[in-house]
């Protein structure tokens, strides 16, 4: 057998005030045993509760995280560790559930309500928190309030609104704010080391470090550039919309819708509040060149029918024909607003 090891996950350089005071809290037994991480997402949400529940069992933990060799932090790595229990929808089959069930809620009561088997600390983490559904979070209030002896639950989500009132009243919210930009670019940089595209990817993520990494590799962000030029190309006549549609068949449906919302949802913004930075900052030439002939309403009714197209893709099971049918609309639109120019 060998022995597992890995480097344990430490905090987001944004994290650090909140990880400081856990620590410290933490060491003077003044933490709360039930704690609310509230973030967008992408702001590292389960690094930090990876790191801190690591924290937490290892046995010689460092001033940064958990030491990576003790037994407890071994156990960790191998994903066997007795005293953390990670709470997530299950999947179904094929399907991943949205929400946690009864039954796992259960799972927890009867963990917190065991001894530690390591003689140190237990941990629960429960992610999403908003997955709970009114039964699995009722069958949790006793366990929020009182859990066993040296037992901690972190709680975490996007959405705290989402939460039964009882849930959010029984924890301590920890709410995580937005890195500064600097923050942010300086941990994006090294991984990103175009600082113009850096930035576009922090300004489509909202500012969330970690969705912007996560972004850079989506099919949709790397189809822009390429989108925007057939979508130009179209409403210029160059290229009918039909076959544009065909060009782009292979890419994901929904993935193509993504691309169309952000680009026309940004071409429009700049039309109505040219003041604005596009979120698109590197490919401002691009849609400069096509907001020149087309009209706010044009961008607008566009806009409009991505959106529904998105919608229809979540029900309709036949995505090439919702493709088609956005092409030919923007090919109908645009050249029709064209011609009433030289018109
Ligand atoms: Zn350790």
């Amino acid at each position: 057998m060998t022995t597992a090891t890995s480097t344990p996950a430490r905090p987001y350089p944004w994290q650090q005030g909140l990880w400081d005071s856990l620590r410290r809290l933490f060491g003077e037994g003044r933490l709360p045993h039930a704690l609310l991480l509230a973030a967008a997402d992408g702001m590292g949400k389960q690094q930090l509760a990876r790191a801190f529940s690591a924290w937490v069992l290892c046995r010689e933990p460092g001033p940064q995280g958990a030491c990576g060799h003790c037994k407890s932090c071994q156990l960790l790595a191998a994903g066997s560790h007795p005293d953390l229990l990670w709470v997530s929808p299950e999947s179904e089959g094929e399907k991943v559930s949205k929400v946690i069930k009864v039954e796992q809620a259960r799972a927890v009561v009867d963990f917190a309500s065991q001894s530690a088997q390591l003689q140190g600390w237990r941990v629960v983490v429960l992610s999403p928190a908003h997955a709970l559904n009114t039964a699995s979070a009722n069958a949790l209030l006793k366990t929020l309030e009182e859990p066993g002896r040296d037992t901690l639950i972190l709680l975490l989500t996007d959405q705290p609104m989402g939460l039964l009132a009882t849930i959010r009243s029984r924890c301590q919210l920890l709410p995580l704010s937005l890195p500064d930009l600097e923050v942010a670019m300086d941990w994006l940089r090294p991984q990103v080391p175009d600082a113009r595209e850096a930035q576009t990817l922090l300004q489509l993520a909202r500012g969330a470090p970690v969705a912007a990494l996560a972004l850079r590799d989506s099919a949709w962000f790397q189809a822009r550039r390429e989108l925007l030029a057939d979508l130009a190309a179209v409403s210029r006549g160059e290229q009918t919309p039909l076959a544009a549609a065909t060009r782009w068949s292979k890419m994901d449906a929904i993935e193509q819708v993504t691309a169309w919302q952000s680009l026309l949802d940004d071409a429009v913004q700049l039309r109505m509040a040219p003041e604005l930075t596009s979120r698109h900052g590197d490919l401002q030439a691009e849609l400069g060149s096509l907001l020149g002939v087309l009209s706010a309403e044009t961008l607008l009714d566009s806009l409009w029918q991505a959106v529904e197209s998105r919608r229809l893709l979540d029900t309709n099971v036949q995505p090439q024909a919702i493709l088609e049918s956005l092409w030919l609309h923007w090919g109908r639109e645009t050249r029709k607003r064209g011609q009433q120019h030289a018109g």
